[in-house]
């Protein structure tokens, strides 16, 4: 019996729960991946022949029209809905609280298995909607700009917790496709789907891998592939795997462009430095022009932004297909850093644009609720690091910023 709080475990059948029949363990569906699925449903009883259909039909009532009852799946035999019924569950995490900003974006505090609560936010522009998952509770790297770096790793998430936070904020928007309409006849509320919440999806491969094949399957969530990104820190050895396994967009968290400037903003770098980073970039297999890889660059005052580190960095890219998302830092209760004045940021970005990049500067969204890249955090984690932590590892000194020490909790 796994303990409640057992560190990074795959459970991706989640801990069995004794209210099914005769207190028999009812199996989760959601996350199961296509080979997973059908060899449930033939333990079950399904003859095998029928197996593969079977799968097709059952996830097309999950991720496309979002039921959550097996009696409701009219397509199958009373017979079989039952058996479904005995057995097998379908479960998303728990929304706790739901934050809705001045500017539409949504947060959600949401509690997965063992009581753990990860963040995920839904942010609406005029052409799209996208959503923004986290892979990990907390994270084992500690990018010093970083709130979600301030909390230690609880545990990876599930695949069935990953895709689960896509179909929780489609509850909450309505974005199902309802009885008797089509696929694709109404524009799709979550259009988008970013892996850029908390932790590093790139260090939980197999289960950010197996929710996004079925965001991307024609039967499952039905997302283009080019609609997924997924952001990482710099996992070098992980890179090609992800191209080749996952096939979505990349982003990376590049925010320096020296090496004892990135050693400090994102300690990885100490692993894999800039060059070598840079090299598996310009090997990402899907790399083409129309699939530019995305140079995340977070905007830190007097620290990664002077004109110099522009043109460096647009020098280091060179080669390779890609647009710069500048960032402008969010603060965060501690953070030792503060975000760069408009006019800077301005003038890196012109630079950036004049070497023939695109560089648009993320507006921050949803700031009054702490939505913002950079500033999730489950309030109820307490381990958390110390503000001294934090600034000794980012290489300073004594600094001083605002004094809200505990209003991260
Ligand atoms: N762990 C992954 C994905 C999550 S972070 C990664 O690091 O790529 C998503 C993006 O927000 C990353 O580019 C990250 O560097 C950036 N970010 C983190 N903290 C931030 C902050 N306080 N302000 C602005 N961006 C931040
Ligand atoms: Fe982890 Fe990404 Fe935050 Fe770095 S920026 S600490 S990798 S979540």
């Amino acid at each position: 019996m796994n303990t409640p709080t057992a560190p990074i475990t795959q459970d991706v059948l989640t801990i069995p729960r004794k209210d099914g029949v005769a207190g028999a363990a009812r199996i989760n569906l959601v996350g199961l991946t296509r080979p997973e699925l059908r060899a449930a449903l033939i333990a079950a009883g399904t003859p095998e022949k029928q197996a593969k259909m079977r799968v097709g039909q059952i996830w097309q009532w999950i991720y496309q029209k979002g039921v959550r009852d097996f009696e409701a799946m009219t397509n199958l035999a009373k017979d079989y809905r039952a058996m479904l019924a005995e057995h097998f569950e379908i479960g998303v995490p728990e929304v706790v609280t739901r934050q809705v900003s001045e500017d539409g974006t949504r947060k959600y505090l949401v509690r997965i298995a063992g009581g753990h609560e990860v963040e995920v936010v839904y942010i609406p522009e005029e052409d799209r909607g996208t959503l923004c998952v986290s892979s990990q509770v907390g994270c084992t790297l500690t990018c010093t700009f970083c709130h979600t770096g301030t909390q230690m790793l609880v545990r990876n998430l599930t695949a069935g917790e990953i895709v689960g936070q896509i179909m929780l904020a489609r509850d909450d928007l309505g974005d199902w496709v309802k009885p008797g309409e089509g696929m694709g006849e109404r524009p799709r509320l979550v259009s988008n789907v970013v892996l850029m919440g908390m932790g590093e999806p790139l260090y939980n491969f197999e289960a950010v891998r197996d929710a996004m094949k079925i965001a991307m399957d024609g039967e499952g969530v039905s997302l283009s592939r080019r609609r997924i990104t997924l952001s990482t820190s710099g996992v070098v050895p992980e890179i090609a795997r992800a191209g080749a396994d996952i096939g979505c967009m990349l982003a990376i968290s590049f925010h320096a462009t020296t090496d004892a400037v990135r050693d400090k903003l994102v300690p990885i770098n100490k692993r894999w430095n800039i060059e070598t980073l840079l090299a598996a970039l310009k090997d990402y297999p899907k790399l083409s022009n129309s699939e530019r890889i995305t140079f995340e660059y977070v905007m830190l005052d007097g620290v990664n932004d002077s004109d110099e580190d522009a043109r460096q960095l647009v020098r280091l890219i060179a080669g390779i297909p890609a647009k710069i998302n500048l960032i402008p830092f969010n603060e965060w209760p501690g953070a030792p850093y503060r975000r760069s004045s408009d006019a800077r940021i301005k003038a890196f970005a012109n630079i950036i644009y004049k070497a023939g990049y695109a560089s648009p500067v993320r507006t921050p969204r949803g700031e009054d609720i702490m939505a913002a890249c950079g500033q999730l955090k489950s309030a109820t984690e307490r381990a958390r690091k110390s503000k001294r932590e934090i600034e000794a590892e980012a290489g300073l000194g004594v600094v001083s910023i605002g004094s809200c020490e505990t209003s991260a909790e």
